[in-house]
């Protein structure tokens, strides 16, 4: 049982999401089998059908607090079982996009933080680079000497690597952001 406050924002929220995940979202039939297939659907308040449901019926921007945009992992099971071919992980990447721009109200813990580092460390590099995201990460939580007893070896590992890897087209990366930078601007 759920709580949608029908607003205008509900309509504008459900035409943004589609267009930035290119899903429609009319053909889900609830058959919820993207959530049951979902690891952490059963530790969210909400699943990942819950959220398209309540997308289908115009939420509005309340859905952008669900925990479950934050908790998700993007394992893609969701879209994976869809039957009717729904790209589900697509929904919550844009919904996650979209609650950073409309800055929803209660993201979860630092998961946003940890995201903002690691696109960064991508739209500089090509690819991610782990010493310069766990910097960002650390700047942004202050908690400078957390788990640095874990890095030398991770570093012995192979896990970390001290120089970072550029990606050979890193051009085209560039040119995604760029174009969600654009999007962001417009609104949607
Ligand atoms: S699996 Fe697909 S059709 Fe079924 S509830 Fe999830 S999104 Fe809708
Ligand atoms: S991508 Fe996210 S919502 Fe989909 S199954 Fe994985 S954790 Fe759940």
């Amino acid at each position: 049982m759920f709580t949608i406050k029908k607003t205008k924002s509900g309509d504008k929220l459900k035409e943004a999401i589609e267009k930035i995940s290119g899903v429609d979202l009319s053909v889900c039939l609830q058959c919820r089998k993207c959530s049951s297939g979902c690891p952490v659907g059963k530790l969210a308040k909400s699943r990942p059908s819950e959220l398209i449901r309540r997308l289908q019926l115009n939420a509005g921007n309340e859905l952008l607090e669900s925990d479950l945009l934050w908790m998700c992992v993007s394992c893609e099971t969701c879209s994976a079982r869809c039957p009717m071919g729904i790209d589900v992980a697509a929904v919550m990447d844009a919904l996650r996009k979209m609650a950073l721009v409309r800055r929803a109200s209660k993201q979860q813990g630092n998961v946003p933080l940890f995201n903002k580092a690691f696109l960064k460390t991508v739209e500089i590099f090509g690819r991610t680079y782990e010493i310069a995201m766990i910097a960002a990460y650390k700047l942004g939580t202050g908690k400078f000497m957390n788990d640095t007893e874990k890095f030398p070896t991770m570093v012995k590992k192979g896990k970390i690597s001290l120089l970072p890897s550029f990606s050979g087209d890193r051009k085209t990366v560039k040119r995604i952001f760029k174009k969600t930078k654009n999007n962001k601007e417009a609104g949607i």
